[in-house]
């Protein structure tokens, strides 16, 4: 297949862009460069052998999008290009829906125009809101809780219109759970700027030394060791259940939200802790309040992807840790 993929330069779409490509298809990215760089085409090159071309641009630029769709043939698209930062999302909200909902559109007019009808969307556990139930299944309501979150959740909804509208499109909205690691190389991985959000970056900062210490947030909440629990899923895994749901779109139409998780909650002590092992480093914290509008605990119910993808995640909180820990390293070379 073609495919092409907005925001492939970023953390998910790069390693998506290897597995893609070493299964055969032809990959071609299209990112803004806002959250990434182009240097991580030679690493690209560098890992596959091959080489990607990149369209450098907005996918809120229509016409830009018709022409790359046009120019390079492209059978499918995977759509990682947004915002997704939290915390930021409600400080900036007109910009999370500005990139992230006119962002969809503006690509769904040019993939219509071009008659391009499969689509993967990078879609998020964030929009079933706080859990009614776990392990959460694609049946679980949504109501998401924050800007980023309502935006992934819009989207879906315009995406399943477009899907009930015209039997030819064919749309998977993966909602992922936590993606943490790197490529097995240690080449390419997750390099936030600034101070990370994120628990695994952080952590991985404090162990490299870059930081002093990680602040927990919590240890008051209803989960076995008081720390909030999180379904953390490796991103080649994630990577690989892109590749799937391409196999599954090509004998199904309709839109089809599924969870892309492991189905297993890893609490933020036993996060560290995995993190010491691979790492043989310290990981000093200490104890803070409570992050606001943050869950107890979150993971998800991956039957569906088993039964429609034939995927399930393999790779072990050790891997994800170990992975993490060598591309931190390969930064502070740089
Ligand atoms: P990322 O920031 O590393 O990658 C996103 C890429 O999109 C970046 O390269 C950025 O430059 C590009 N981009 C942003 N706005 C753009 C625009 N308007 N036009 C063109 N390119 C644009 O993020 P990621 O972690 O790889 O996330 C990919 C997708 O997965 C996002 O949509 C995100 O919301 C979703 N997601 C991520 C997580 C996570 O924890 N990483 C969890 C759930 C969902
Ligand atoms: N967390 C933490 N310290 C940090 C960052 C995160 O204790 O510096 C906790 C957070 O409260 C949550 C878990 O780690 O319980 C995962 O947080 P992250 O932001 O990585 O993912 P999300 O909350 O969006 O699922």
């Amino acid at each position: 297949m073609k495919v092409l993929l907005t925001g492939g330069t970023g953390y998910i779409g790069s390693h998506t862009a290897v597995v893609l490509s070493q299964l055969g298809h032809e990959v071609v990215l299209y990112d803004n460069l806002s959250n990434s760089r182009d240097a991580v085409l030679k690493t690209l090159a560098k890992i596959t052998g091959r080489h990607f071309p990149l369209v450098r641009g907005d996918v809120r630029d229509t016409e830009l999008l018709r022409n790359a769709l046009a120019s390079y043939g492209i059978d499918t698209v995977i759509h990682f290009a947004g915002l997704k930062a939290v915390g930021e999302s409600v400080v900036k909200p007109i910009d999370y829906y500005a990139n992230n909902v006119q962002g969809t559109i503006s690509l769904l007019q040019a993939m219509q125009a071009q008659q391009v009808k499969t689509l993967v969307f990078s879609s998020s556990a964030t929009v079933y809101g706080q859990p009614q139930y776990l392990p959460l299944d694609e049946n679980h309501p949504t109501g998401a809780t924050n800007p980023y979150g309502r935006s992934k959740l819009h989207i879906e909804e315009m995406l399943s219109d477009a899907a009930s509208s015209d039997a030819d499109w064919r749309i998977a909205s993966l909602r992922y759970f936590n993606p943490v690691g790197a490529h097995e190389s240690g080449l390419i991985g997750e390099n936030p700027n600034g101070a990370p959000s994120n628990l695994m970056p952080y952590i991985a900062q404090v162990a490299a030394g870059q930081r002093s210490e990680l602040r927990i947030f919590g240890n008051d909440y209803p989960t076995p060791d008081g720390t909030g629990v999180r379904d953390y899923i490796h991103v080649m895994d994630l990577a690989e259940g892109h590749a799937a749901a391409l196999k599954f779109l090509n004998q199904a139409s309709g839109w089809h939200a599924i969870n892309l998780g492991t189905g297993k909650g890893c609490s933020v002590l036993e996060m560290v802790c995995a993190f010491k092992k691979a790492s043989n480093r310290q990981v000093p914290y200490r104890v803070d309040t409570r992050r606001i509008g943050d869950v107890a605990a979150c993971y998800a119910n991956p039957t569906k992807a088993a039964e429609l993808l034939n995927w399930k995640a393999k790779r072990t909180v050790d891997e994800m840790c170990a992975s993490t820990w060598q591309f931190q390293q390969t930064v502070e070379i740089e």
